[in-house]
């Protein structure tokens, strides 16, 4: 059974909060510190924060849409009508470009999404997806276990590491004979050192909350684009200590950038500082900012 936490305000270690750490700590900065910002309404960094990119929105929207299918299957086992699925992502991916704000565009790089063309990539991806031999197995063989299936669970993935806050979120996560399955989506390029983190990360939030050796567990990257591919992976208690050093390390990095550590208070903006990597910025939300 997933365990809850009581709210503390220390910060948690995830992949995304430390990869942005590296990347720019002003960037850093106004995502997780906005409300301290001294010189820009919270309004404005929280409504650049919302902005999203085209390859964002692609992942975005396929997740959705994959999460609405899985939990078709565990209402009804039936085949599920493959021009009406593929209707409902086109209505999606429209309702997305109608509703969103794309950083394209508010840069002017772009004057429109155009929704016929991004749909285009998630018809591929989901096609991808539905004539894998994965999804053949989960709705010939998995499905026999459905009752016990997670499909994107609430409350951000947050687990405990050696007593350390980390937030990894499974995108699905499903037990088969004697082994736990836990597949994450991905729409966009391959980063194998990025996501061998996510995959240890995937397999200490089962470890912990379904008490099961990490032995048993196999979490697997799936890409939907431009070929349906998997990578899995496996590791075992050494993995599991290994990674739990790193992330001590990577999580009291962050903390030397807090004035506060318990109340995660940061300390100036000026530390934060920006980086001076163009190639970083030119894909920035915070650009206007910055620049
Ligand atoms: S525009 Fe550049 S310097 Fe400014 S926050 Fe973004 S990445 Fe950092």
């Amino acid at each position: 059974m997933i365990k809850w936490f009581d709210f503390t305000p220390i910060l948690g270690w995830s992949v995304s909060r430390y990869d942005k750490f590296n990347l720019c700590k002003r960037q850093y900065y106004y995502d997780y510190y906005a409300k301290y910002d001294k010189v820009y309404p919270i309004q404005k960094i929280k409504a650049l924060k919302k902005l999203t990119s085209i390859p964002l929105e692609m992942g975005n929207i396929v997740h959705q849409v994959v999460k609405v299918l899985l939990e078709r299957l565990l209402k009804s086992e039936e085949a599920i009508d493959e021009s009406q699925f593929i209707d409902f992502a086109k209505r999606k991916t429209q309702e997305h470009c109608n509703s969103k704000t794309f950083s394209e565009v508010y840069y002017k790089e772009i004057n429109r999404v155009d929704a016929e063309v991004l749909f285009g990539e998630i018809h591929h991806a989901l096609n991808n997806f539905l004539s894998s031999k994965r999804y053949d197995w989960l709705t010939e063989k998995a499905i026999s276990n459905k009752l016990n299936w997670i499909i994107e669970p609430s409350r951000f993935g947050e687990t405990r590491l050696e007593g350390m806050k980390i937030y990894c979120k499974v995108d699905f996560l499903f037990p088969v004979n004697d082994y736990i399955y836990i597949i994450d989506w991905k729409t966009g390029k391959r980063d194998e050192e990025k996501y061998k983190k996510q995959l240890l990360g995937y397999t200490c939030w089962a470890s912990y909350h379904l008490e099961k050796d990490p032995n048993k567990i196999i979490p697997t990257i799936a890409y939907l684009r431009p070929s349906y591919e998997e990578v899995h992976m496996k590791f075992n208690e050494y993995d599991i200590q290994d990674f739990a050093i790193q992330i001590k390390e990577e999580t009291e990095e962050m903390y030397s950038w807090c004035r506060n550590i318990e109340e995660n208070i940061p300390q100036d903006k000026d530390k934060f500082i920006k980086t001076t990597n163009n190639k970083i910025c030119n894909y920035c939300n915070y650009r206007e900012l910055c620049r």
